[in-house]
């Protein structure tokens, strides 16, 4: 199928009459390249095309979506990607080919795949050396396809380290930043798209180009949560703060979901002496506490032992605070009195303290136990959304009150975010309210299985969500979106959908040609 938009109406006639008068040009071009694979092995590139091994490049982390490429490039240089997709622009609208960006395939609904066409494997270009820039505003220079995890290890030898994160860094750079990437530090830093000083990208013709808030702005805003609509990010210049040796590493739980919000926007509100704020929901778990003590010391350990749940729906504040082992002292004192003024279950207070890289790489270490337990590569029917502040509660009585019976098929997150972080010249789609929740269902599927944490019945569930929130008109938007139809899509864009359709078509203007994810096609699901 292939991509059509309507604001391109007008360049198809321009493109119809090109290639009428330009016939003999079309004719030499098809000539010079009888078949694609063939076509690509004439270019000259410093990396090389893989056409026999690319199964790997048609999965990703969601394992739910399949589409096999025709080729995998493993570029060496950014001019192998110029050249690449500058070919594939030449060639033109029949070759029906596509290009995608692939990161560290951690998508979930196939999104760094490309149906017969190219995969671009980003992390080959990690070559490329990392530069930490000290002074006022320091910064670091990567490759588009580095893991957050390297960015990290390389600028604490400076000790530094980037502002705004991902719960897992096990992610590269280009893919985040086509998303917004966020986590508990997003309240105080924005998304990890609001703290980019600057790009390298080739667009959607082969262009290099470089941009910034100065230069070339309107490429830089199209890229960032630009979902690989708009080119490929090469590099990436991001803003750095001196990193802090320790953690401070907070727990505890509520019954009320007022209670709980109310103490949640009250802490990413002014001056937060927290660095990280997030949330979780449990529905009907007993023994939470008990494994908190695995990693964590109630405050008050008899209290904490005699805490039942007995059932209930609990919300769980989980809190960080960055300290330096000289300021220890001043540090708890902060931290005792801005915990006095929060309304938690008193007993449920649980406490850890952790070098900066654990806390900030603690989704590895399950990745690791999962892996042993062969729960790493299975089905991930996640669901994110974003929800305005004024219909979080409407949602949590729905939701968490008759949708979902448990969440024993994976966590909930949950926390707020402050919009003022989020710059409204990217491409990324958010609710219009000034505070909004982050809402993420997480949820592994156990093969095989026919009950609440099998495959089916998660899509159910998370059907009867969607429905629910569309029917209710919350307002809702998805993060890491996922739709089959133009019509989702534009719906989705709502009012930001002809500023898409204007900058795909500028810097994408074929019609086949998509950098990325093939935005209006109809995913092709495993069996
Ligand atoms: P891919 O899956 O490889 O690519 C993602 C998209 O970006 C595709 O459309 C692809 O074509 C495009 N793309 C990739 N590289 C480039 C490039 N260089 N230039 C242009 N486009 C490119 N997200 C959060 O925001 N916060 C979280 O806390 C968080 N936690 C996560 C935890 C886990 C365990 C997992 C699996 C995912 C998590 N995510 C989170 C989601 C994650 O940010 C996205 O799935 C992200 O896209 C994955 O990065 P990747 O490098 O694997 O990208």
């Amino acid at each position: 199928m292939l991509v059509s938009f309507p604001g391109q109406n007008n360049m198809l006639v321009l493109r119809s009459f090109m290639i009428l008068f330009f016939s003999c040009i079309t004719i030499k071009i098809n000539l010079c390249f009888p078949s694609i694979p063939s076509s690509l092995k004439t270019l000259s590139i410093d990396g090389h095309f893989d056409f026999e091994q690319v199964e790997h490049a048609a999965k990703d982390f969601g394992n739910r979506y399949s589409y096999l490429p025709l080729a995998v490039l493993y570029p060496k240089s950014v001019s192998d990607i110029a050249t690449t997709v500058n070919h594939v622009w030449q060639i033109g609208g029949g070759s029906e080919l596509k290009v995608a960006a692939r990161g560290h395939g951690h998508s979930l609904q196939g999104q760094a795949q490309a149906h017969r066409g190219v995969v671009i494997n980003m992390e080959s270009l990690q070559g490329l050396k990392m530069q930490v820039h000290t002074g006022n505003f320091p910064y670091v220079d990567v490759s588009g396809g580095e893991l957050w995890i390297n960015i990290l290890r390389e600028s604490l030898k400076h000790g530094l380290a980037p502002k705004s994160w991902t719960d897992y860094l096990h992610l590269t750079v280009g893919g985040t930043l086509s998303n917004a990437g966020i986590s508990g530090q997003a309240f105080r830093h924005g998304p990890q798209i609001s703290n980019v000083y600057q790009l390298e990208v080739v667009t959607g013709k082969g262009e290099v180009v470089n941009c910034s808030e100065k230069q070339n702005s309107d490429l830089f805003y199209s890229v960032l949560g630009g979902l690989g609509q708009f080119g490929i990010i090469t590099r990436a210049r991001i803003s750095l703060e001196p990193a802090p040796e320790m953690v401070k590493w907070i727990r505890m739980v509520y019954t009320d979901f007022d209670t709980f919000t109310r103490d949640q926007e009250k802490l990413i509100s002014g001056q937060s002496t927290f660095d990280y704020v997030e949330g979780f929901v449990i529905i009907n778990r007993t023994g939470l506490l008990n494994n908190w003590r695995s990693s964590f010391n109630p405050q008050d350990p008899l209290q904490a032992s005699q805490f039942k749940s007995d059932g209930r729906t609990l919300f769980c504040l989980e809190l960080a605070k960055y300290f330096n082992h000289e300021d220890m002292v001043l540090v708890n004192q902060e931290i005792k009195t801005s915990l006095s003024q929060l309304n938690h279950i008193p007993s449920t207070l649980f406490i850890s303290e952790v070098p900066y890289m654990e806390f900030l790489d603690r989704v590895h270490i399950s990745e690791i136990k999962l892996r042993s337990r062969g729960l790493w590569e299975v089905p991930h029917p996640w669901l994110n959304l974003f929800i305005p502040k004024s219909k979080i509660h409407s949602f949590a009585q729905e939701v968490f009150g008759n949708i979902l019976t448990d969440t024993s098929s994976g966590p909930i997150l949950i926390y707020p975010v402050n919009k003022s972080k989020w710059d409204n010249r990217t491409s990324v789609v958010i609710p219009e309210e000034d505070v909004f929740y982050l809402v993420a269902f997480l949820s592994s599927a156990v093969p095989s299985s026919t009950g609440n944490d099998g495959l089916e019945q998660i899509l159910i569930r998370n059907k009867r969500i969607l429905d629910y929130c569309e029917i209710a008109g919350l307002g809702v938007k998805q993060y890491l979106p996922h739709f089959s139809t133009k019509g989702e899509w534009k719906s989705h864009f709502g009012p930001h959908w002809e500023a898409f359709i204007r900058r795909k078509s500028t810097y994408d203007p074929s019609a086949i040609l998509a950098p990325g994810q093939r935005i209006f096609q109809k995913p092709i699901a495993y069996s």
